[in-house]
């Protein structure tokens, strides 16, 4: 008895269209002998299929364990349907679509088959730098309109040779429908300029690119998601020649080597770290430095960590491929700017900085800086979320309206919602300048364009001058929601661990307006999605001289001193009071004195960078964090002391900052070592704030704990919080999916906006 034939339909969404998936669907077909057909849909992918059951189960089954790397399934669906005896089984072309779901992929680093291709002598894509299929390339930034095919992409301007169209017409083939598919012949191309943008005659771009790295140049090289600066990171003649003229005095360099070998021999690679270094995503991974190694000091000067990268295009495969332990691969742009896309705007504004010029005819439409992650407390905790993971959106448990969200002033990301999708913007930086203002309304229209999302209501910051916060009062006809900076900080972690309800919130952060106008930064909230209290909070002191008081973390030494002892504090014996000239700190009093431009603030991070001054480690700063980030990596590991600490009870907790600076200057006048006062410090905080949970659980019933905010990005306060909590029995939820800084502040945002609009 012959079995009968059934058929199904089965409907996929997700990240299904331009990552090669009809082909892989064509070929489990044919592998389990059913006929049928397989299209795009406006919702991901639709395919018919018919044959014998157990078949069709194994087909089902195949389905989402054997998908390609880089489809991202969300959902798929199965019904019956009336067996239409196809002969066989074939790939619908796709139709214009009305209505776009389809997630979108990110760019991903070149595939290990397309890298073997490219350094195979007897392929016919040997060494060239734009390489790519269906499992790889370049995605997200070269995508202008959807659905995703060649027209809206930047390859439209690259018309296939035959031999590339006929493997983009098999369906067997790696490269069917491979969108940026190209070669040699019919593809794009590199050339080598020099900075006066005169061509640089050579038959090798690539080795003379070497070539000019190893005599110590400075070269801008066109990438994936914009330009970087490159130099040779064993040459610190030139390594300093590239921050001064990158005005980048002090933040740390990413850097780029061949394999995870090289990384070996200067930075310790854990094999949680290696699994990062390795993922098509390639990401920047902060890696414990090995010492002795061969890197330039001025790397990453006063830091214990590396960032490092793995290629992730063949055009860095085949630069690396000339004997560099690591290239420093710094974003090309001057200091604060967004980085560089375009070959004209390159050679205009990094002409002061770089000698030469590596560039190629494929345009990128959108910029996207390399991410940074980091491996704290078992978990990958983004510092930066950028090229590989967006536009992948964070799931949410609950559809939403859709919302645009406009994130902070510092580190800015946007976030527009759809159904039960949140999309986070790439970075788009501080928007502090013009172009990087520039780049937040580009973003804006790109995105809303390429996912065509309309906004129902915007959600911005409180903070009445931050330019995002202009552009959404500027918008007309649209439902707006002002959201304090540390509930969306809280929101948003509770947002991507996909819990609801009532949480005791840890919003750690430099900077947010507050609801009186102050500037907070040390708060605990009782919050859900909607509203929160402030349970407790650091202690108002003032910021004389207010930002200034960001850069010179000696004026909140000052104004912590003076608060915890007074005009006695001048008495004492400190570094910092030889260090900074005596009138200086006068005119410091006397604006606290006065209240004369001396906002008073409640932030963590001005405690970590006053602690940082205190204990002579730094009086200024570079970059944002630097003080607290060097207090971090100063503290040895093994003192349990902790400070005194101490909170009044008066409309929330205040805690109090003087018993902690009073113990620190005492131990500085006993010699104590910076390294054991750091740490005694960060035990102070972890003891501290976990008392203070236990008093708010007692006093609100709440077991759970969220951690948000900037300062979560040290590691010693993360790991030894949920440590401590998770020992008092609370259920501890911190960020995995998006940056714990102000980068993830536009998904909180958005959701409490729902919440408000009472939309959840
Ligand atoms: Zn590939
Ligand atoms: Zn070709
Ligand atoms: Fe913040």
């Amino acid at each position: 008895m012959t079995e009968v034939r059934v058929a199904r339909k089965v409907e996929i969404n997700g990240i299904v269209q331009g990552v090669g998936f009809r082909p892989f669907v064509y070929q489990l077909a044919n592998r389990y002998d059913l006929k049928g057909e397989v299209a795009n849909t406006s919702a991901g992918v639709a395919i018919h299929i018919e044959g014998l059951p157990n078949n069709i189960e194994s087909f089902s089954k195949d389905l989402p364990r054997k998908c390609p790397p880089l489809a991202h399934i969300t959902e798929i669906v199965l019904h019956e349907e009336p067996v239409r005896d196809f002969k066989d089984f074939t790939i619908v072309i796709s139709r214009e679509q009305t209505v776009m779901t389809t997630l979108i992929s990110p760019d991903v680093a070149v595939c290990d088959d397309c890298r073997r291709e490219l350094f195979d002598s007897h392929d016919r894509r040997f060494e060239y730098p734009f390489i790519n299929c269906t499992n790889c390339g370049p995605r997200y930034t070269i995508i202008d309109d959807m659905p995703y095919d060649r027209p809206k992409t930047s390859m439209k301007h690259f018309t296939m040779c035959p031999t590339c169209q006929a493997e983009y017409d098999d369906p067997a083939n790696r490269r069917f429908h491979a969108q940026p598919n190209a070669c040699s012949e019919c593809g794009p191309h590199i050339e080598l300029y020099d900075n006066t943008r005169q061509k640089v005659a050579t038959p090798k771009p690539l080795e003379k690119t070497a070539e000019l790295l190893k005599q110590g140049g400075i070269v801008a090289l066109k990438g994936l998601g914009g330009f970087h600066l490159a130099v040779d990171a064993e040459n610190g003649q030139a390594v300093e020649t590239l921050r001064k003229r990158k005005l980048r005095e002090e933040k740390p360099l990413a850097l780029m080597s061949y394999d995870v070998e090289c990384i070996r021999r200067f930075a310790q690679v854990q094999p949680q770290e290696e699994k990062l270094l390795i993922s098509p995503q390639r990401p920047i991974v902060l890696v414990l430095k090995k010492e002795p190694h061969s890197i330039s000091e001025t790397v990453a000067p006063g830091n214990r960590y590396f960032g490092v990268m793995l290629p992730y295009t063949p055009l860095h495969y085949l630069l690396l491929n000339y004997g560099f332990t690591a290239l420093v691969m710094t974003s090309g742009n001057l200091s604060e700017e967004p980085i560089c896309i375009d070959n004209d705007d390159a050679f205009k504004r990094l002409s002061a900085i770089a000698d030469y010029f590596l560039i190629h005819n494929r345009d990128i439409y959108l910029r996207s800086d390399d991410s940074i992650v980091r491996k704290t407390a078992g978990a990958t905790r983004f510092i930066r979320r950028s090229r590989g993971y967006v536009p992948i959106p964070v799931f949410l448990n609950k559809k939403i309206p859709p919302i645009l969200a406009c994130g902070a002033e510092l580190k800015n990301t946007i976030c527009l919602t759809k159904d039960n999708n949140a999309f986070l913007s790439q970075h788009i930086g501080d928007l502090e300048n013009l172009e990087t203002y520039d780049f937040f309304l580009l973003t804006i229209r790109h995105m809303q364009r390429i996912l065509d999302i309309q906004p129902e209501i915007i959600a911005f910051d409180l903070h009445p001058d931050y330019l995002s916060t202009r552009y959404a009062r500027e918008q007309q006809e649209i439902q707006k929601v002002q959201v304090q900076h540390h509930h969306a900080h809280i929101v948003s972690a509770m947002a991507e661990n996909q819990i609801d309800g009532s949480v005791i919130g840890l919003s750690f952060d430099g900077t947010g307006y507050g609801t009186d106008g102050n500037i907070w930064g040390g708060e605990i909230l009782v919050a859900d999605m909607k509203k929160f209290s402030r349970a407790a909070h650091l202690a108002y002191v003032p910021m004389p001289g207010s930002a200034a008081a960001i850069k010179e973390p000696w004026r909140m030494a000052v104004s912590y001193l003076y608060d915890a002892v007074g005009s006695d504090f001048y008495d004492l014996d400190l570094p910092l009071l030889n260090a900074v000239d005596s009138q200086k700190i006068k005119i410091m009093v006397g604006m606290v004195d006065k209240k004369v431009n001396s906002p008073l603030t409640s932030s963590l991070g001005r405690l970590f960078d006053g602690i940082a001054a205190i204990c002579g480690i730094r009086y200024k700063v570079a970059f944002e964090g630097q003080a607290a980030m060097e207090l971090e990596m100063m503290a040895s590991d093994n003192v349990k002391d902790v400070y005194d600490y101490e909170w009044k009870t008066a409309d929330g907790h205040q805690i109090l900052t003087r018993p902690i600076i009073c113990g620190v200057v005492k131990d500085m006048a006993q010699g104590i070592a910076q390294a054991v006062i750091s740490c005694k410090f960060h035990q102070t905080l972890i003891r501290m704030f976990s008392d203070l949970c236990e008093v708010i659980r007692k006093e609100n019933g709440l077991n759970r704990v969220v951690l948000s905010g900037g300062v979560f990005q040290n590691s010693l306060l993360l790991t030894g919080l949920i440590n401590a909590l998770e020992k008092r029995k609370f259920k501890v939820f911190s960020h995995s999916k998006v940056p714990a800084n102000d980068g993830g502040i536009s998904l909180g945002q958005a959701l409490v906006a729902a919440a408000v609009a009472d939309k959840i």
